[in-house]
């Protein structure tokens, strides 16, 4: 096929077609086989986009959109031949409403772009920041059900989005929620909801040229602090506990090799050292007045005391008192930040499990996948935050590797596969799932549901053009 028809869509300089270009888009940080593009575009319109899907339907050319291309799972590798769309270029703030608290942005708007914007245009209004590096895409987290600094709140991050609109196979061009119908997308209610056919189906269903997105309140004092644990029961007994006084924006808890790599050790070993703590916990609270953020604290300290009894939890310490302690932390005082001792390990790999499942087998979980890391020689390193006032959770169990060493990665891809048997036993199911694992998941759900969504991604796409690989759902 002649990719080079595609600069009759895009100028010439938003067309790469040279092999020495092309290698750059073939991988991920991942262990996911690499694939080489045809060709990369640039669009700039939702005209653009709609040339380039006529075009790819009519040549039966898949398309793989991406921004930063650190969704951790191979999910935006192209397929081999086809067109990578890069859409770093699409990132402009269409509309804002502060009354309505909403932002209409591209897929190309990033973490530290809209933070920016916020800060200059309505101090008074945040998003929910994910751990991704800054220059990671907004929309995209949102429509992968990522998980943020906020997601205690509200949940996975498709919640945040109000409406959509897309690109479907034929070049139409779609408006979700409210947005389809009247002027102030404020909203997915009350018509029936097309937002879900594009939220978590990677890429596979269409192109999102675009998406509206909720902002929410930022109040004014701003606390973070720590607890430091010696085990996972007391851990858990208390994260639960806390959730449900609903003073925490955010919550999340880190095992000690996690840690340990925050602190600079590239590599942390297996064995944890006497008396170092199992895993530390953070609180986020924030408050409008001094008097609401005492009583939060006191509320969180009555917590501590009841279920941390014999030292098994101990603190909290503030975050201004362990940067006077510790230096090198004030980089995770506020997000978004880069935590390069993941994205630039000195072995170029960064991969993990995540999940999402119930809080009432998280310690279970947690224990049994931790072990299973460290029986595969790898250091149990897990993040975990509570979900939408501990409706559920998300565990990740993450492993930093050596992408040049065929052992290391063939031990990896074991160990993932492992850890998604034994999360799922748990009722933890695997998100973003990377194709590896895709067989597996198949296995486990239910026939007449991967039926259906075999036959909406047929609905949808019809030429197979949309991320074909992703989900598994051709053929
Ligand atoms: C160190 C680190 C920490 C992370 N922490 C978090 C975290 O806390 N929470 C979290 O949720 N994630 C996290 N991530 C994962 C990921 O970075 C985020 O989800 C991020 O939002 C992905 O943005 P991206 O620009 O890299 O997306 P990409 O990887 O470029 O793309 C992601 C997916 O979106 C699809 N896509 C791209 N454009 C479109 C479009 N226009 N229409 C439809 N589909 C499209 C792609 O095909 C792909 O499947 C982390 C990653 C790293 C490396």
């Amino acid at each position: 096929m002649d990719l080079a028809g595609l600069t009759s869509i895009f100028p010439r300089d938003r067309v790469e077609l040279e092999p020495e270009q092309l290698a750059r888009f073939r991988d991920d940080i991942t262990d996911a086989d690499p694939r080489v593009p045809g060709a990369v575009v640039r669009p700039e319109s939702v005209e653009e986009i709609q040339g380039l899907v006529r075009w790819a339907s009519e040549h039966s050319i898949p398309i793989t959109p991406r921004v930063a291309n650190q969704n951790v799972g191979g999910l935006a590798i192209p397929e081999e031949g086809g067109v990578v769309v890069d859409f770093t270029r699409m990132n402009r703030i269409l509309e804002f409403s502060r009354d309505d608290m909403y932002a209409v942005i591209e897929p190309g708007v990033t973490q530290e772009q809209l933070k920016g914007y916020l800060e200059a245009h309505a101090p008074e209004l945040r998003i929910g920041y994910s751990l991704a590096p800054p220059d990671t895409s907004v929309l995209l987290n949102c429509l992968m059900d990522g998980l943020t600094n906020y997601s205690l709140r509200i949940g996975s991050m498709s919640e945040a989005i109000l409406g959509l609109e897309a690109v479907l196979h034929d070049a139409r061009v779609i408006r979700t929620g409210a947005w389809g119908v009247g002027p102030v997308p404020y909203g997915r209610p009350p018509l029936p909801d097309l937002t879900g056919l594009f939220i978590a189906w990677l890429g596979t269903t269409g192109i999102v040229s675009s998406g509206v997105l909720a902002l929410w309140p930022k109040h004014p004092l701003r606390e973070r602090l720590f607890i430091l644990a010696q085990q996972l029961d007391a851990t858990f007994a208390m994260v639960k506990r806390l959730v449900r006084l609903e003073i925490c924006d955010d919550l999340g808890v880190l095992t000690w090799p996690t840690g340990r790599m925050m602190m600079g050790v590239e590599r942390p070993g297996i064995e944890r050292a006497d008396g170092e703590p199992v895993c530390f916990v953070y609180l986020d609270i924030s408050a409008e007045t001094r008097a609401e953020m005492d009583g939060k604290i006191v509320a969180a300290r009555r917590v501590l005391a009841e279920t941390g009894a014999g030292g098994l939890l101990t603190g909290p310490l503030f975050v201004a008192d362990l940067v006077t302690a510790l230096p090198e932390m004030v980089k995770y005082s506020d997000f978004p930040t880069d935590l390069d001792f993941l994205t630039k390990s000195r072995g170029g790999g960064m991969t993990w499990v995540g999940t999402y499942g119930p809080m009432s087998t998280i310690a279970a979980c947690c224990q049994a996948c931790m072990g299973r890391m460290v029986e595969h020689g790898f250091p149990p390193a897990v993040v975990c935050r509570a979900m939408k006032t501990g409706h559920f959770a998300v565990l990740r169990f993450l492993e930093v590797f050596d992408r040049s060493n065929p052992d290391e990665v063939a031990r990896v891809r074991k160990l993932n596969l492992e850890l998604f048997d034994l999360a799922i036993a748990y009722g933890y199911v695997q998100y973003k799932p990377p194709l590896s694992v895709l067989p597996k998941l198949h296995a486990k759900m239910d026939p007449a549901t991967l039926q259906t969504m075999r036959e909406i991604k047929k609905l949808l796409d019809p030429r197979g053009i949309f991320c074909p690989s992703n989900l598994g759902l051709m053929g």
